[in-house]
């Protein structure tokens, strides 16, 4: 679940391919309102190394898998882990099979996502194969959200904490918006320190203006939030439940969004609305 709503134009055709020097991007075939395109699959190898990390294998579906299995096959390489950036279904449902199939662990920051493995914490760096991968903590969009950040590569993947187009939900309760917009400081401060120059996000194309889209994410969100206490002091729902007052919400504020994404908005309302009620 990415929940794209609204945002940015950041157009064009997006089919995945080799991106990076480092990263090669698999599409999945799960396009949808709420997985864009559908899942990136990042397949990260150094130039000529034989051992590759995929990350986020995305859904369970054998024909993706057999892809993946070809893009790597075909550099004479071979899956030595998989990495998860969240544990959304779409992100994540085919870990454990790819990883039978591959011989493999998966490592992913909740116990439930590993696979053979010790997990996965912000602060790690994983070094092998010739490939650095610094995690990155950057919960918000989830509780369990990384981002991978490959220093000689200039390149970060973001999972659903940053999408390629538009802007992501705060999927509350697990997620909160006092996380995310700590993590999109964090990630903000990171791409300026290290000189970051794309953005592999984790649905929808890639991003080279990395600095814009961060600032332009923190504009959004602060938006948003004026938005939503504006309606709440207009709409007379003092009174009503906060599911109700959620609702009454993202009619008024997201009336210019499909309907097919309100599910997700509404969830990103209750955590904007848990936000002003902790900051009153
Ligand atoms: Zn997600």
């Amino acid at each position: 679940m990415t929940g794209a709503i609204g945002g940015p134009g950041f157009a064009g055709e997006w089919h995945g391919g080799a991106i990076t020097s480092y990263a090669t991007c698999v599409l999945a075939p799960n396009a949808g309102p709420q997985t864009l395109d559908g899942t990136n699959t990042w397949v990260v190898r150094a130039p000529g190394a034989t051992g590759v990390t995929v990350i986020d294998p995305g859904p369970n579906d054998i024909a993706h898998w057999q892809q993946v299995a070809r893009e790597v096959e075909q550099r004479g390489a071979r899956i030595e882990r998989i990495l998860l950036t969240h544990g959304h279904l779409d992100h994540s449902a085919g870990a454990r099979l790819f990883a039978e199939a591959a011989g493999c662990t998966v490592q992913a920051l909740d116990p439930a996502h590993q696979y053979g493995s010790e997990g996965l914490v912000g602060g790690d760096v994983i070094d092998e194969s010739g490939v650095e991968i610094h995690v990155v903590a950057t919960p918000g969009h989830t509780s369990d959200s990384l981002s991978f950040y490959l220093p000689q590569d200039g390149s970060i993947l973001t999972g659903d904490t940053v999408l390629g187009r538009g802007t992501t939900v705060v999927a509350y309760p697990d997620g909160t918006l006092v996380e995310y917009l700590d993590s999109l400081h964090r990630l903000r401060e990171l791409i300026a320190d290290s000189h970051v120059s794309t953005i592999l996000p984790g649905h929808g194309p890639t991003l080279n203006q990395p600095d814009e889209v961060i600032d332009y994410y923190l504009a959004h969100r602060h938006e948003r939030l004026d938005q939503v206490r504006a309606a709440v002091s207009e709409l007379d729902v003092a009174e009503l439940p906060v599911e109700d007052v959620a609702q009454r919400v993202v009619e008024s504020v997201y009336a210019d969004v499909p309907r097919a994404v309100w599910p997700l908005a509404l969830l990103s309302v209750r955590a904007q609305l848990e936000y002003l009620a902790t900051r009153r």
